[in-house]
């Protein structure tokens, strides 16, 4: 007897019949593939794109990290599950708060929800920062396994369902800053796959090779080769495996190298007045900017005496900008929670990111590196690559009309024969 599937956020999922393997590569930009099958070194992707399904599909805005995870794993957009940045100004404190934390999550994942409903699932990250949410409610008495390779060494089995991570992958704790952290993820998963075949796993990796490394640089190549014979090892062991990403990846820099950065707190200083307003950049991790804390998507918050138009009058005629929008507005286009949502939304050109103030960044961190990063339009685009060929129903669909990552769990579950 077949057994019955779950339904969330209106979308209708089967039962899986062999484990479906959903991998979100940080920072995926589909000219990595495109680079890597041209260069030879993804083979397995190469054979997926024959044999089974790829496209390019659009992500969320703001094409940042946690937003997208959450789209992907919930199958709905940021009005649903709330996650609209790494962090957002609380209007009535006047702090900003971290938007990790799963009380902020308005939605169940997939995995959880599969969880609840009897199923194994997996849910593996490179950093922590990610894994509550996507773990949030899921069930890890039944075998599911929630963990993080940051924090291989503390899963124990009440919390993650798992112990000794690093005994079980059989390799040592990777450094956050390197592309081992991403590669331990997905080791976890061949390795889950292999011994106790999970009805789904979400494998979430890290975006350090894509922030320093142009596609077709022998670094990115190298990481897409190592990634590229572990896809073919989940693929080997029967499994539906099915490749996104949560963000593309932009060069942001100026000819000679230096980051070419709009310093939006700075101008709206010089014409409104030093505390008149507040640019928050929903990238960074912390409220303090720090290194990688420059993308192309800000929000400010305007204080009492200022207008939100005369923000965006300015932020409209600085070179570099490509889109701006009032807070109604935004939330509208881009199905952003409207509580969470600051008064005007400055959106940076491809090549252009945006800041706050320049005193607040820390550049040093990029030590030489050109400037890549994302949160913009320009950014939105993300592999949708499945190692199956799609259904006659979902096939039409995706001839249709353009996809979305956040569909790609309902393509991997439903749309492909079993
Ligand atoms: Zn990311």
């Amino acid at each position: 007897m077949e057994r019955a599937g779950v339904e969330l956020n209106g979308v209708r999922y089967r039962w899986p019949k062999q484990p479906v393997v959903v991998v979100c590569i940080d920072g995926g930009d589909p000219a990595y593939f495109e680079q890597g099958v041209r260069d030879g070194v993804v083979p397995h992707v190469a054979r997926f794109l024959k044999q089974g399904f790829g496209a390019v599909a659009d992500g969320d805005m703001p094409s940042f990290t946690c937003p997208n995870n959450m789209s992907i794993t919930t199958g709905a957009p940021p009005a649903v599950h709330g996650i609209s940045g790494n962090f957002y100004l609380d209007r009535a404190t006047g702090e900003a708060v971290v938007m990790t934390g799963p009380e902020l999550l308005r939605s169940r994942t997939l995995m959880a929800e599969f969880s609840r409903h009897g199923a194994k699932v997996a849910s593996i990250t490179a950093k922590d920062k990610l894994r509550k949410q996507l773990g949030k409610d899921m069930d890890v008495a039944g075998g599911s396994v929630n963990f993080s390779s940051e924090c291989a060494d503390q899963a124990t089995l009440a919390e993650h369902g798992i112990e000794d991570v690093l005994g079980f992958v059989g390799r040592p704790k990777p450094d956050i800053y390197s592309p081992e952290l991403s590669l331990f993820v997905l080791e976890a998963g061949v390795k889950l796959l292999a011994e106790r075949r999970p009805d789904i796993l979400y494998l979430s990796l890290t975006d350090y090779i894509q922030h320093k490394y142009a596609p077709g640089e022998p670094e990115a190549n190298r990481y897409y080769a190592n990634m590229d014979t572990l896809f073919g090892r989940l693929d080997a062991l029967g499994a539906v495996v099915a490749l996104t990403a949560d963000h593309g990846m932009n060069d942001k820099s100026n000819a000679d190298g230096s980051p070419r950065v709009i310093w939006l707190q700075d101008v709206l200083d010089r014409y409104f007045g030093k505390g008149s307003s507040t640019v928050i950049c929903p990238i960074t991790d912390r409220f303090v900017a720090h290194h990688g804390a420059l993308g192309g998507f800000v929000r400010v918050y305007c204080g009492e005496r200022l207008d939100p138009r005369d923000v965006m009058n300015v932020a409209k005629g600085l070179d570099g900008v490509e889109a701006v929008f009032d807070r109604g507005t935004a939330a509208l286009k881009f199905d952003l929670p409207l509580d969470r949502e600051g008064d005007v939304v400055v959106i940076g050109r491809a090549d252009t990111c945006i800041g706050a103030a320049e005193a607040d960044h820390d550049l040093s961190g990029l030590k030489g590196h050109r400037l890549r990063t994302h949160g913009a339009l320009a950014e939105t685009k993300v592999p949708f690559i499945l190692n199956r060929p799609l259904s006659a129903a979902y096939a039409k669909r995706a001839a249709a009309r353009a996809l979305r990552s956040r569909e790609l769990f309902d393509f991997a579950i439903n749309g492909v024969d079993a």
